[in-house]
């Protein structure tokens, strides 16, 4: 079985089953107390966790739902996300295509569960559905052609953004708009992406109170998976567990006229094919 690595009460866990009915296996206790009971620690020993992945079954371990998860990665060293890496979106933004990945910081302090509440701050706030990328073995000066092999795997990510905070200046800063607490809610779980011949053209979709908002395929960035992981180990070291905001298509409320910012009560469901859904209550 493919790894799927989550957390529960902090303490890393193995998924087994279907994104709709799951279970998780505890990491450290099924490994005899070899492998780690921190999640973080995971990603410095991924390929013996995949190993590991492999001898368990859907029967093991305990049920579980989403509202039970922690975040995957609870204390990522680096926290980067990358701006306007959707064709569609640029275009909404009315902002020229980026020549280098535009590239911001969110905050760990903003780290939210799968299914955790988002605290809404004025009357501006916004959804964006991203891919989430989870570093593994990390490095500096990664080519492209083997990014794959520093990589632990994907998640689902919301960037959520607090559009007046994000534009109160000139020029417009990222990070703190996208910083508040709770805005950076990512899981389910981490899933290992080596057997996934699709994983660079996945269905990426976001939906507010049931209504589609967002809808693409992963392959309509700019800059690719393995281009991102390059081109930012040429500038900073990665550290295992360090992940990356990969941007968002176009139908972000604000992309809308009038604008359809985030309400007290949406409920914000965000799913990406062969991961998972997280689903995030606004109050
Ligand atoms: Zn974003």
């Amino acid at each position: 079985m493919s790894l799927k690595l989550a957390s529960v009460q902090g303490r890393a866990q193995f998924v087994v089953g279907t994104s709709d009915n799951f279970r998780v296996v505890d990491v450290e206790t099924s490994s005899n107390g070899i492998l780690p009971s921190d999640p973080m620690a995971c990603f410095n020993v991924w390929d013996a966790l995949a190993l590991h992945a492999q001898s368990l079954t859907t029967t093991d371990g305990v049920s579980c739902s989403l509202e039970q998860l922690d975040s995957p990665i609870p204390r990522p060293r680096q926290l980067f996300a990358i701006g306007l890496n959707y064709k569609l979106h640029a275009k909404e933004m009315n902002s020229p295509l980026p020549s280098t990945p535009l590239t911001f910081a969110k905050f760990q302090s903003s780290i939210n569960t799968p299914c955790g509440d988002v605290h809404l701050v004025g009357d501006t706030c916004d959804y964006e559905s991203e891919l989430v990328i989870v570093i593994g073995s990390g490095g500096q000066n990664i080519g492209k052609q083997s990014a794959w092999q520093h990589i632990a795997g994907i998640a689902v990510g919301q960037d959520l953004s607090d559009r007046t905070l994000q534009y109160s200046g000139v020029p417009p800063q990222f990070s703190l708009g996208k910083s508040r607490t709770g805005f950076s809610p990512i899981g389910p779980w981490v899933a290992d992406m080596r057997d996934n011949a699709s994983r660079d053209n996945l269905r990426l979709t976001c939906s507010i109170n049931g209504e589609t908002r967002q809808d693409t395929m992963t392959n309509d960035m700019i800059f690719d998976i393995s281009e991102i992981v390059s081109y930012l180990s040429g500038i900073c070291q990665l550290f295992p567990g360090d992940a990356i905001f990969t941007g968002t298509t176009s139908g972000v409320g604000h992309g809308h006229k009038p604008p359809l910012y985030l309400r007290s009560g949406d409920i914000i469901e965000t799913t990406l094919e062969g991961v998972g859904t997280i689903r995030n209550h606004c109050v």
